[in-house]
Order: C-alpha cells, then structure tokens, then sequence
C-alpha cells in the first residue's frame, strides 16, 4: 500500500512526458505565425500578400508572388515581355493575329461578360480614348496640364467597338479587327489576377490568406493568427483622409474593391480628372468620390467597382443586383453622403 501512491504519481509524470514529446514532434503546440510578401512594381501599385500558418510559409508566397508577376507581364500595354502580352495584341491590331497565354484569352472573355454586365460601361476596348487621358495625365507631371481635345476624343471613340476583339479558341490567338483599336483591363486585370493568385494558394495547401494588389482585397479562410482564428477586416477608406477608414468589415473568404476618384488623377485648372472614363460622356465621371463592392470573385467586384463608380445609383443598383446574390456596394456620393445596396 505504501507504494501505491508514488507509483500512481509517476505513471501520470510519465504520461505527461509522453505528451510533451509528442506534441513538440507534431508540432501542434506551436501557435500560427504571420508571412508576408510585399511588391512595388507589379500592375504599377503596391502588393502585400500575407499568409498565418504554424508552418513555414516562405516558399508558398514566392511562389504567389512569382505569379503576380507574371499576371503582370501578360496584362502590361505599355512593355514588351518575354512572352506575347497586351502590347503584342495592341502593336498587331488590323495586322495579324496574335497566338497568347490562355490566361489572356480567359481574362478577355470575362471582359466581354463584364461589359454586357456593365451594360457596356466597362469596356476593354477603350484604350485609344484611355490613352489620350493617360498622355494628359504625364503631361501634368511635368506641369502642363491640360484636356484632351474634343475632336481626339470623339475620334477615338470610333475604335471602341468590342466586336472587333476576335478570338480563335482553337488557335489561341486574338487578332483585332480595328487598327487604331487597343485594349486596357486596367479595370479587371488586378481582380481577375487576385482570384488566379488564389486558387493557387489553395492549390499549396493555403488556409489563411489575405491577397492586397494596390487596395484590391481578397481573403481566403479566415486569420489563423490563433488556433481558433479570427476575421481578416478590411477598410473602406477615408476619400478625403487616405491615412483612416470610415468603415470597417470582417472579409472572410471574400473580396472588396474600390474605385475611387482620389486613386489615381490630375488636376487642370483647380478641378480634378480621374482615371475612370465614361465611355458615353468620354470623360470622368463625377456622381462619387468612391464606390466599393463586396463580392466573392475580386474580377467581379473589380468590374463592378469601376462601372458603378460611372453608373447613377440606380442604374448602379440595378447592375449590382443583376449581378448576383452576395454581391454589396458601398457609394460615397460628392457630399459625404454614404449609400449602401442594401438601403431601400
Ligand atoms: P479601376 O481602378 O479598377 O476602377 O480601373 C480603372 C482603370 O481601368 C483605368 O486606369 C483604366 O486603365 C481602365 N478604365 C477606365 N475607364 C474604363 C472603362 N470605362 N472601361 C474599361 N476600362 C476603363
Ligand atoms: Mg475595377
């Protein structure tokens, strides 16, 4: 009897050992840590992606990285690549067909989508009226800012239409039909690379991710910075104070885009021009200092965001509803005022 009880003691020593050990051998005492990859230079913006995980996450965010970059090869229209990108397709237009990355082909036929969506509010097509308002834009950086001219624009205007955007799925290729036609998915390509960086990060065996290209934000699963995990949130921004958010949301295994007005501008004359362009008006539109969508796919929220920045509010509400459920928007008029979908 005398021995009884020490011998009880150290069968509960030893089995406490045992766990010990085999929780330093699994691993599964060691909580979830923070991974992040920065870039300043794809799609001309600043990228983070970040990664919570018990494991080392280093190689999984270049490999995502990596293929950031790529994405931006593909969709750049003012450099050539090592491999047929935009430029390509633009430089051969009413010459010849161009054989691309199928990545190219899928981006453009959710293009298409998008603009009948949009009802042709975005269109890919815009380029040569986008590129007379990005000449203006340089020009003011060196300080003579200016407008572009009436005649260029409605000039332009005339080789706009998508119809001339062929593509041979059998070939590969993309030819356009237009010569003084050019493409820009300025207003897609960041989504639509946000969700291919995703499923990606699927692929790897990724849980917790948070993809940032330049403010376009997709999650997926939630923030494993503890065991149980929390929400990733995510901010609408402040259009008048970059520095702050007037909002706040959880963003579990969605996306949030913004267009805004204080993205990307120039100034004539005191008055400021964004980089969104109607395509009826041929000019920025002015109903809002920013528009943001709530989506699951960020290609989605990304078309969405920049049509109903163009959109009235109820064309805006219109489009955001055709386009499907779970779909939000978030409008910050030019006075302050704040307008939600869900809002009768
Ligand atoms: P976002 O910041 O997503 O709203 O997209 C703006 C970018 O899309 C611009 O910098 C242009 O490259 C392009 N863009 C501007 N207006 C249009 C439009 N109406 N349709 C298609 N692309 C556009
Ligand atoms: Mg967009």
């Amino acid at each position: 009897m005398k021995w009884e009880k020490p011998k009880v003691y150290f069968n509960f020593l030893c089995a406490c050992l045992l766990l010990w050990i085999c929780a330093l051998l699994t691993g599964c005492g060691a909580s979830p840590k923070k991974y992040t990859i920065m870039n300043y230079e794809a799609f001309d913006t600043v990228s983070e992606i970040t990664a919570y995980s018990t494991e080392d996450q280093t190689e999984h965010l270049n490999a995502l990285n990596a293929l950031l970059e790529e994405w931006d090869s593909l969709f750049d229209i003012y450099e050539e690549k090592e491999i047929p990108n935009l430029k390509t397709v633009n430089d051969c237009a009413g010459k010849k067909p161009v054989k691309v990355d199928e990545r190219i082909l899928s981006v453009l036929r959710f293009g298409l989508t998008m603009e009948h969506l949009t009802e042709g509010r975005v269109n890919m097509a815009l380029g040569s009226v986008l590129s007379l308002w990005h000449d203006c834009r340089m020009e003011a950086q060196s300080g003579k800012a200016r407008l572009p001219e009436q005649k260029e624009l409605l000039a332009a205007a005339g080789h706009t239409d998508s119809s001339n955007i062929m593509i041979d799925e059998k070939a590969s290729t993309v030819y356009l039909a237009d010569e003084k036609m050019s493409l820009d998915v300025g207003a897609i390509a960041k989504g639509c690379a946000a969700d291919a960086l995703l499923e990606k990060a699927k692929e790897l065996g990724m849980d917790s991710v948070m993809i940032n290209l330049g403010g376009n934000l997709l999650t997926l699963g939630n923030k494993k910075n503890t065991k149980a995990g929390t929400d990733w949130i995510a901010g609408i921004q402040d259009p008048e104070n970059m520095e702050s958010y007037l909002y706040k949301i959880p963003l579990n295994n969605m996306a949030l885009v913004t267009s805004g007005d204080y993205q990307r501008f120039y100034e004539v004359d005191g008055k400021k021009y964004s980089h969104i362009i109607d395509p009826e008006t041929l000019y920025p539109p002015e109903l809002y200092k920013s528009v943001t969508v709530y989506a699951e796919s960020s290609g989605l929220a990304d078309a969405l965001s920049t049509a109903l920045f163009i959109a009235d509010l109820e064309d805006g509400k219109r489009i955001l509803s055709e386009a499907g459920d779970g779909c939000e928007a978030v409008w910050i008029l030019q006075d302050g005022t704040v307008e939600y979908s869900g809002k009768e």
